[in-house]
């Protein structure tokens, strides 16, 4: 009788609505691995990043302080020369000479300073960014352990409910049963099943003549909505 076997469909249709729900749930838990992993790499990209420029910035200081040495050395030689020069052209070139190099050393120095102050800040950073590492790799294992067996026992759950749709689906009548399928490959979860109210169906509105309604309703004949193609379903299989 078709009352019936729509009966055991719209029963099916609300355990899918109850998966959904299940899968839902999964779907939370897979994303909040997700997010942690998305924070880590983030994290991780971003350590990489002060590192190298943390390298750069090493480099750079050694090389300063190269050229800091030498120039030193430079000035620390020419200022000897000065009380041996022979005659004021020498004086005045050896002069020359420390003018252009004292203030070199003094950009130097103070580039250094701003140099090691740099360095020292990506060095923090950088062990900011292998501590959030650290700890979130612990809280990372722990919540995929914990997610897991959620995941686990909703799947359980799914799997309970897939168990009695097939059962369910098995005994409606093949011509429901396929309806029914057929109009979950485009409908799963989003109302396979919808009902005529005012001769429209409920879901799209879609209008059907009377007659085709009220045959529809007494179980004569089993149609697909033309508007949405979900499986139309007496209203009185609703409320039996
Ligand atoms: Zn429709």
């Amino acid at each position: 009788m078709a009352i019936e076997d729509f009966k055991h469909l719209i029963e099916a249709q609300s355990l899918e609505k109850k998966i959904k729900e299940h899968l839902d749930a999964i779907e939370e838990q897979v994303s909040r691995v997700k997010h942690i992993e998305k924070q880590r790499e983030i994290s991780a990209n971003a350590k990489s990043d002060l590192e190298s420029e943390l390298n750069d910035k090493t480099a750079k200081l050694s090389t300063k302080e190269k050229d800091l040495f030498e120039s030193e050395a430079k000035a620390e030689k020419t200022n000897e020369h000065i009380p041996l020069a022979r005659n004021e052209q020498e004086t005045n070139a050896l002069q020359k000479e420390l003018d252009v190099l004292i203030p070199k050393i003094e950009n130097l120095q103070e580039e250094i300073l701003e140099l090691m102050q740099t360095i020292e800040d990506l060095g923090e950073q950088v062990a900011e960014k292998e501590e959030f590492l650290k700890g979130s790799l612990i809280s990372l294992e722990k919540i995929k352990g914990d997610s897991e067996n959620e995941i686990n026992s909703e799947e359980e759950k799914i799997k309970v409910l897939e168990e009695r749709v097939d059962s369910l689906l098995s005994q409606s009548g093949e011509i429901y049963k396929t309806g029914f399928l057929l109009s979950n490959e485009k409908h799963r979860f989003n109302n396979p099943l919808c009902f005529v109210s005012n001769s429209a169906c409920h879901v799209c509105r879609y209008t059907l003549n009377q007659m085709q309604a009220s045959e529809i309703e007494k179980g004569v004949v089993t149609e697909s909505c033309p508007g949405c193609g979900r499986l139309i379903t007496p209203l009185s299989a609703k409320t039996l």
